[in-house]
């Protein structure tokens, strides 16, 4: 079985041409929605508005009766091209040449809709309306903005309506040289500081009636990157701490300045919460600060995301399993953490949830562009994750 009768390329062809730049939808959804209503889909169309953010076109179709419920999770909005000039095809037009198909939002991620509706049609062709459970679609079309009127309040929806979904695939990519070689079950988080050191300003000949905040600050940043915060554990690589910047902006090379700023980005992993590490950090200023006469340091925070940590369950063991039948390979997939954040963070408060996706390689770079074999690869992995999933023994 590689001939899928609803092409996976011609359906990615068909969602990469709308030029869906967040939050324009500009018919993507409708791509996905009427492809769902053809194979019998119940599909509820999602405005969602308001909360501090601008209006957001979403998608919730589902199909089924009773049984284990699996959804698939993504999203229709792609970043912009940035210069299509530096384009070798023009970004939305969806061009195929030798065995790559181009196109912004390819690989991250309509390629991955496609399949998933492509192997879809194939099992309900298969096995019909009773196929023993639920299968539904969660998509939206803001993941790459601001994405508060996306996943979670489509979630918040699902579950006014009572739906409860058991497992949930998102389809972001994942996978590195060959599809299926790497699956998220995490992401870690990441929180930034924003320090400010207010010294005394003076003549550097006469450094005993300043107070250089320069010596201070560099004193506490020694102590923060003195001893790593953990070792990271059997899901997660250790957490980053890094200071991306340090400006003092003084332009005299004899005037002590009044002011030292710095910027710390860390990258945590389920050890820690912001609140832990905000805690952290307070502790340190305290013991660098709290002897200092005439100087202090002020700290603001920026929460971008917490870590989280999906324990391998059942879907796991599927989808494992599924990727070794499909592909032949032996090698179980990578279970991995690693990577930038997803909307899988709003779905795991509901359900295990697991990502697995296309090769990642050029998503939001000029020429983006998936392997048309890859699609096919990919569409027959979750086509077999569809029949195990559902499988009665
Ligand atoms: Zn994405």
């Amino acid at each position: 079985m590689t001939e899928f009768n609803l092409n996976p390329i011609k359906l990615t062809q068909a969602l990469v041409k709308c030029q869906s730049i967040t939050p324009k939808d500009d018919g993507a959804l409708l791509v996905v929605q009427d492809h769902l209503s053809s194979m019998g889909f119940d599909c509820s169309p999602l405005l969602f508005s308001g909360n501090g953010s601008y209006e957001v076109k979403n998608l919730f179709a589902t199909i089924g009766s009773d049984g284990p419920h699996l959804a698939f999770a993504g999203h229709t909005d792609v970043v912009p091209p940035g210069n299509e000039s530096s384009w070798k095809h023009p970004p939305f037009s969806a061009i195929i040449e030798d065995d790559k198909l181009y196109g912004r939002g390819t690989e991250d991620m309509k390629s991955n809709i496609a399949c998933f509706i492509s192997a879809t049609e194939q099992f309900l062709k298969k096995n019909g309306e009773n196929f023993g459970g639920k299968i539904s679609f969660i998509i939206t079309g803001d993941e790459e903005g601001e994405a508060i009127n996306g996943t979670p309040q489509i979630m918040e929806w699902i579950k006014k309506q009572n739906i409860k979904i058991d497992h949930c695939l998102v389809g972001e990519p994942t996978s590195n040289a060959k599809i299926g070689d790497k699956v998220k079950i995490g992401r870690r988080g990441s929180v930034n500081f924003f320090l400010t050191v207010k010294g005394v300003q003076g003549h550097t000949a006469n450094g005993h009636r300043a107070q250089n905040p320069v010596h201070c600050l560099t004193k506490l940043i020694s102590k923060i990157l003195e001893k790593p915060l953990d070792e990271g554990n059997e899901f997660f690589l250790p957490t980053a701490v890094q200071i991306p910047t340090f400006d003092v902006g003084n332009p005299a090379h004899n005037v002590i300045p009044e002011y030292a700023f710095a910027t710390i980005n860390i990258r945590f992993n389920d050890l820690h919460t912001p609140e832990s590490l905000i805690q952290w950090l307070n502790e340190k200023i305290e013991s660098i600060f709290k002897n200092m006469e005439n100087v202090t340091c002020k700290v603001k925070h920026e929460i971008s995301a917490r870590s989280f940590l999906n324990k391998p369950g059942n879907l796991s063991k599927i989808v494992a399993k599924s990727i070794s039948q499909a592909t032949g390979r032996n090698e179980e997939p990578e279970l991995a953490t690693d990577g930038g954040t997803s909307d899988a963070r709003f779905i795991k408060n509901y359900c295990e949830v697991i990502e697995l996706g296309i090769r990642n390689q050029t998503l939001h770079q000029v020429d983006e562009f998936v392997f048309l074999d890859d699609l096919n690869e990919l569409t027959k992995i979750y086509y077999i994750i569809l029949e195990n999933y559902f499988s009665k023994s």
